[in-house]
């Protein structure tokens, strides 16, 4: 036969209720663009196929509609369930029919042109060709007779994209209407057609929840925040010299309204950079006398707060202490584990360092004291899109 025609239908009506959040999962934020346009790169960069139809919610147009500008896309409007919606893109087909069709869920963002590749080859002796992969876990059938071992050896978990000979899958849906099936390999199955497996990838997985756009496809983004701070030092002060936490020992402290720690000061300056919110001042005003003497401990711990609502971890942080006296490499390491357990990591993504200015300027006269932070958070994403 000729080259065949193929057209991929890629299904994208579903309400992704486990995804939870107010934009729909395949429009979600993978890697700098919508789950969706992942997947409708890959089929509109394979040669061989000439039509690409999205079927939709209608609801979602102004999630959708801007694809429009990058993808030749044929928007047909899905039904209740996902044999509907699929049926919905066939009829859809029908007034000038491919020879084949492949159906992808818009949830699995991975499919490689290998893959595609694997499943049009498929095509050329079989009707209905699927991707599969191996079950790694040992599966349980839970009866009403009690759990029985499945044999895993032959089990396997299915994929998208699904490739089929248009004519016998739309014959088939037509066949299976009023009954419902998970997949359409199952409505060929119902309809005697033979299914080929195909091997799939472990790459090819789909998205459900919020913990799979993490795992699946580093669906945050990484935000970067900076702090400075400076606090001058004087003698016979009634309290400790205390650096990124630690009590150094000195005849003099930094001067201050709360507990003056430069270096967590710096440090809760580049939390906050890195979330948008503001600076230390904004958040504990030297004029509200609750702040005095405070353990500026209490002051990471908040801003901590801030970067966990929005989903955050920090990656690392960068803590540079500039100092003439005292000299702060025996404390260096205290420091370093005092600022990781305040931050939740681990000491390895903490660093201290310390330097002087070799005399120059108020800090080698040594007045005063400053830190420079410097933090890296990776927030997760869904706090983000949008
Ligand atoms: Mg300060």
């Amino acid at each position: 036969m000729a080259e065949p025609r193929i057209a991929v239908i890629v299904v994208a009506a579903g309400n992704s209720s486990r995804m939870g959040g107010d934009v729909p999962k395949p429009y979600l934020m993978l890697g700098g663009k919508p789950v969706l346009a992942h997947s409708l790169e890959r089929f509109a960069s394979h040669p061989a196929i000439d039509r690409l139809l999205l079927v939709a919610n209608p609801e979602h147009s102004k999630h959708y509609d801007p694809l429009k500008e990058s993808y030749d896309l044929w928007v047909v409007k899905g039904g209740e369930t996902r044999q509907q919606s699929v049926f919905a893109g066939l009829d859809a087909l029908a007034d000038n029919p491919p020879d084949w069709v492949l159906v992808h869920d818009a949830a699995r963002p991975n499919v490689s042109l290998a893959l595609i590749d694997r499943v049009l080859e498929g095509l050329s002796s079989a009707p209905a060709v699927i991707p599969a992969i191996a079950v790694k876990d040992t599966i349980k059938l839970q009866g009403e007779a009690g759990v029985q071992t499945l044999n895993r050896e032959a089990l396997r978990a299915v994929q998208t994209p699904q490739g089929f000979h248009y004519a016998e899958l739309l014959a088939a849906h037509i066949a299976a209407r009023g009954k419902e099936y998970t997949d359409d390999a199952a409505v060929c199955e119902a309809a005697g057609m033979p299914v080929l497996l195909v091997d799939g990838e472990e790459g090819n997985a789909k998205l459900t929840t919020p913990e799979d756009m993490h795992r699946i496809g580093g669906a945050g983004e990484h935000r970067i925040g900076s702090g400075y701070d400076v606090h001058a030092l004087i003698e016979n002060a009634d309290r400790p010299l205390m650096i990124c936490g630690v009590e150094v020992p000195s005849p003099l402290a930094l001067d201050g309204h709360s507990d003056a720690d430069v270096g967590l000061h710096a440090l809760v300056d580049a939390l906050l950079g890195a979330m948008g919110e503001g600076d230390i001042g904004e958040h504990f005003p030297p004029s509200e006398a609750r702040w005095k003497n405070a353990d500026s401990a209490d002051f990471v711990a908040e801003a901590m707060r801030l970067v966990k609502a929005r989903g955050g971890a920090v990656v690392n942080a960068d803590i540079t202490i500039i100092a003439e006296t005292p000299k702060l490499m025996a404390h260096k390491t205290a420091m370093r584990a005092r600022v990781a357990a305040l931050l939740g990591v681990k000491e390895s993504r903490v660093n201290v360092k310390a330097t002087t200015t070799e005399g120059l300027g108020f800090i080698g006269r040594k007045e005063g004291i400053a830190a420079q932070a410097v933090v890296s958070i990776y927030c997760q994403g869904m706090e983000l899109v949008g």
